[in-house]
């Protein structure tokens, strides 16, 4: 039996591909798979598509389409966007980062875009000779020559350990970001704390681990925030996050996927060859049969649908928080204009001996007591993501996210603890305005200030990610393991795939394990 609110492909009672899950890799793979001639199914638990990779509209009465999750693209191989003709550009951002600190008593900080001169000039002034630039420099030449060749192999079939330390084809740079905790090479590098900090945030955004975790699961998530691109540089989508689902559920639905929202898949029976979908919606529950299953809902949930034991779950550990300010916030240092210093990555409490101690103290149980995050501001760089009444009277968007709140600490009073989380994560940006944050925000139709915070606990439960973790799963190397098949999506089910965040080479928005999962149905040849 078919879903309800569709009609089976012309001749056929049943589909090449069932895709479970929505989200922009399911749409990936469902655009490629349907433009290669395959009959398609996507059924999507909520009532729109996109998952993690959305924009909506969060404060009534007001019209700012904010990136409600996911806010910045570097992952999303320019492939992709060409082979399926999307309608979807990206916009760089004029200032890459900006972090506010006190030294000798006065309000500075490093702003670090405009250009290498201002950049080294930059540099110079906060920590008082040229050492420091030197060192990015070096080290940002080494993760940009890794990152010019390992981008490449995301879509192409995973290669082995070795393949890929022959195609880095650099010694240093693979101990540095393959084999070594990546705090040794942010401490023999650089020696100015907020240097360090700044550094080291690429390795923790989505993953609870310390500079010096043994695991190297910090070194992955760093690994994924300098390939992107090939170049490691952090996008602004135009038209936010939405757009790019929209586009790509365009490009699926115009080759002639059918996306079922409001569709959640509840069991997945297969032999192997041939393969049943039981699905539940409002009005009651259907089956859908395929000969191939491409799951991009998480590990956990395959494992649940197929009735396998659940891999070992990687809890989540930030916070989120969207805001619209009436007015961007003056700054303690004046030597900058909030107009740059909100446009790049604007690092909160992310100093390294301040990553160390929150790390630390999450661990112990407690939130941290001067939580880190980083904001930035899209409406900036893309002014059209707001209405022009609010445009033209300056408003802007704000996102943050915070790190080192792992999802334990969330579990006796998610509510309380999301406010006493809040409140001290926007005291830490507090003490770098001139102004409270507070006296800046907007104010929906109904009065309240236009800001909402949602923790992994609220993650899990509003997209279905695994203990919050953004990522479905910890992050995976790029190479081939014990176990993992030809693309990175394999299961243990010959015609079930991942193709989502939880394969190998997924987490980001990416693509990339739509793509890989559309490759290896193709390849089997056989629908
Ligand atoms: C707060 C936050 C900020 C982030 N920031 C960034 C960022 O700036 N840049 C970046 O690159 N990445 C970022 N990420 C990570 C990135 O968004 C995700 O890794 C990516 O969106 C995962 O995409 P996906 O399609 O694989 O999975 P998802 O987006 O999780 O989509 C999975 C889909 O499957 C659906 N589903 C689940 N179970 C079922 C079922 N049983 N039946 C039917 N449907 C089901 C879900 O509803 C969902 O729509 C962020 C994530 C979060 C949460």
């Amino acid at each position: 039996m078919l879903p309800r609110t569709m009609t089976a492909p012309e001749g056929t009672g049943t589909y090449d591909v069932v895709i479970v899950g929505g989200g922009h890799n399911g749409l990936v793979a469902a655009a490629y798979l349907a433009r290669a001639g395959r009959s398609v199914l996507v059924l999507e638990r909520l009532d729109h598509t996109g998952g993690a990779a959305v924009s909506t509209r969060p404060f009534a009465g007001v019209d700012a389409r904010l990136s409600r999750y996911s806010y910045l693209v570097s992952l999303l191989p320019g492939k992709i966007v060409s082979d399926l003709g999307l309608d979807f550009r990206l916009r760089t951002r004029s200032i890459s980062s900006y972090t506010p600190t006190v030294r000798d008593g006065r309000p500075t900080g490093l702003l670090v875009g405009g250009g290498e001169e201002r950049t080294r000039a930059a540099f110079a002034r906060l920590t008082g000779s040229d050492r420091e630039y030197e060192a990015w420099r070096r080290f940002y030449a080494l993760t940009g020559r890794v990152a010019e060749r390992v981008f490449p192999t995301l879509t192409e079939p995973l290669p082995t350990r070795e393949a890929l330390r022959r195609a880095v084809d650099d010694e240093t740079a693979w101990r540095t970001l393959f084999e070594e905790p990546i705090g040794v090479a942010v401490e023999d590098h650089f020696s100015d704390d907020l240097v360090r900090g700044v550094v080291l945030t690429d390795a923790l955004i989505g993953t609870f681990a310390d500079a010096h975790d043994p695991s190297l699961a910090q070194n992955r998530c760093f690994l994924y925030h300098v390939i992107g691109g090939g170049t490691g540089a952090w996008d602004v989508p135009v038209g936010g996050m939405g757009a790019l689902t929209d586009a790509l559920a365009d490009a699926a639905r115009a080759a002639g996927a059918v996306l079922a929202t409001g569709h959640e898949a509840i069991r997945v029976d297969t032999d192997g060859r041939r393969a049943e979908v039981a699905y539940r919606t409002a009005d009651g529950e259907g089956v859908a049969a395929a000969r191939h299953v491409l799951v991009n809902a998480s590990p956990q949930a395959l494992a649940a649908l197929t009735g396998d034991t659940p891999p070992h779950p990687a809890e989540g550990a930030q916070l989120k928080v969207n805001m619209l300010l009436e007015r961007l916030p003056r700054l303690r240092d004046t030597s900058v204009d909030p107009r740059e210093a909100f446009a790049g990555t604007f690092h909160i409490a992310e100093g390294y001996g301040q990553l160390a101690a929150a790390h630390a103290q999450a661990a112990a149980g407690k939130l941290p007591e001067a939580p880190p995050s980083e904001i930035y501001c899209h409406s900036l760089t893309d002014p059209g993501i707001l209405g022009p009444d609010l445009a033209a009277r300056g408003f802007h968007t704000l996102t943050l996210f915070g790190l080192h709140t792992p999802a334990r600490l969330f579990e006796q009073d998610n509510d309380a603890t999301r406010e006493q989380l809040l409140a001290a994560t926007l005291a830490q940006l507090d003490a770098h305005l001139a102004e409270p944050l507070a006296d800046c925000l907007a104010r929906d139709a109904d009065g309240r200030p236009c800001l909402e915070a949602r923790t992994p606990l609220d993650l899990e439960h509003d997209l279905g990610l695994p203990g919050g973790n953004i990522f479905h799963r910890e992050l995976s190397w790029p190479h081939a393991q014990e176990g993992t098949g030809r693309w990175g999506v394999e299961t243990r089910h010959a015609n079930v795939l991942l193709c989502g965040a939880g394969a190998v080479r997924g987490g980001g928005v990416s693509g990339v394990p739509g793509h890989n999962a559309a490759m290896a149905v193709l390849e089997a040849g056989d629908g």
